[in-house]
């Protein structure tokens, strides 16, 4: 399923400050709705529901562009009121995509994030993160920057077709050891892992390997859940790459979360491999804290609905950071 070349949407923003409810952040921004990259796990996809489009090739074809961004963020940071918590970038699409080569949103949004001491925690996929590694750095040295690079697979045929638009894996974790050597709070979320795909024990072992050896701080972990309308486009994908795994999942998502037995299984797993490559007590990831490190296991079928934290503002939260 090749991903149709986009077509950005310049959109003016009234606001850009998300308030975000049941997550442990508060405040979230997203220059652009809908992302290239394309995985389709996406946990973003749906958001697109809110524009009357689709969650599959409307995702990632039509693009929203929120070009002036950067000066309504200056001017509601300005406002007496603001207390300087941390803000998440790119909690719903990836604030590092290819049009961020053009607009220059994230930069600019981090160029007032700074001049207004406020912290930011940003999740991405996207290499060009190393063009802002002069504002990150400096952030980094009053404590104020957090990065996250998903990453869940060093497996090259499970990367493209799970994320045809992405950086290879590789690339991304010689981002993370550069922005780690430069001062930067920086970590992986394994997020999400793929039951039947990414949910193996050598796979699991092999990224929180990779992110140890690249100077990583922290491991973050994540099932994939599977709401309405990603669940339809995620089967779909399954049933043309993988169908041999349709039948699973039909048993392992009775509702949007694995099992918890499934759940618990992994989270078990990935603390044994933070053991082994030390990464136990390093600084806590951001924005994913509460998610709780998960990782393989081959599924049981057993079904039972999960009690796993839901955002409260759905809109502003998925896609790398909670997918
Ligand atoms: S998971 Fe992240 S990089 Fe992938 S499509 Fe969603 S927002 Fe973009």
């Amino acid at each position: 399923m090749p991903i149709a070349a986009p077509t950005y949407i310049e959109v003016q923003s009234k606001s850009i400050l998300n308030k975000v409810e049941g997550m442990h952040f508060r405040w979230s921004i997203n220059p652009y709705r809908g992302c290239a990259h394309g995985c389709h796990y996406c946990f973003a996809r749906s958001t697109h529901f809110y524009f009357d489009l689709n969650a599959g090739s409307d995702f990632t074809s039509i693009i929203f562009v929120k070009v002036n961004a950067p000066q309504v963020l200056r001017r509601e940071l300005s406002r007496p009121a603001w207390r300087r918590e941390q803000v998440a970038l790119g909690t719903a699409t990836d604030p590092y995509q290819p049009v961020e080569g053009r607009y220059r949103l994230t930069r600019g949004i981090l160029e007032a994030l700074r001049d207004y001491r406020t912290p930011v925690g940003i999740v991405t996929k996207g290499t060009m993160i190393l063009r802002d590694l002069d504002i990150l750095a400096d952030m980094a040295r009053r404590g104020r920057a957090t990065v996250c690079f998903s990453v869940t697979t060093l497996d090259r045929d499970l990367w493209r077709r799970l994320e045809p638009g992405t950086a290879p894996p590789q690339q991304r974790l010689r981002a993370l050891e550069r922005l780690a050597a430069a001062g930067v709070n920086a970590g992986v979320l394994l997020a999400p892992i793929v039951p039947g795909l990414t949910a193996t024990p050598a796979n699991l072992e092999a990224v929180v390997r990779a992110a140890a050896d690249h100077g990583a701080r922290f491991p973050g972990a994540n099932v994939l859940h599977l709401r309405p309308g990603v669940r339809e486009h995620f089967l779909t994908f399954l049933e043309h790459a993988y169908p041999h795994l349709l039948e699973g999942y039909g048993r392992l998502y009775r509702g949007k979360y694995a099992s918890e037995r499934y759940r618990t299984g992994v989270e078990e797993l990935v603390q044994v491999f933070r053991e082994r490559f030390g990464l136990v007590g390093r600084d806590a990831p951001f924005p994913s804290e509460q998610a709780p490190v998960q990782l393989a296991l081959p599924w049981d079928g057993t079904a039972v609905e999960a009690s796993a934290p839901q955002a409260q503002s759905p809109a502003d939260v998925g896609g790398c950071a909670t997918a």
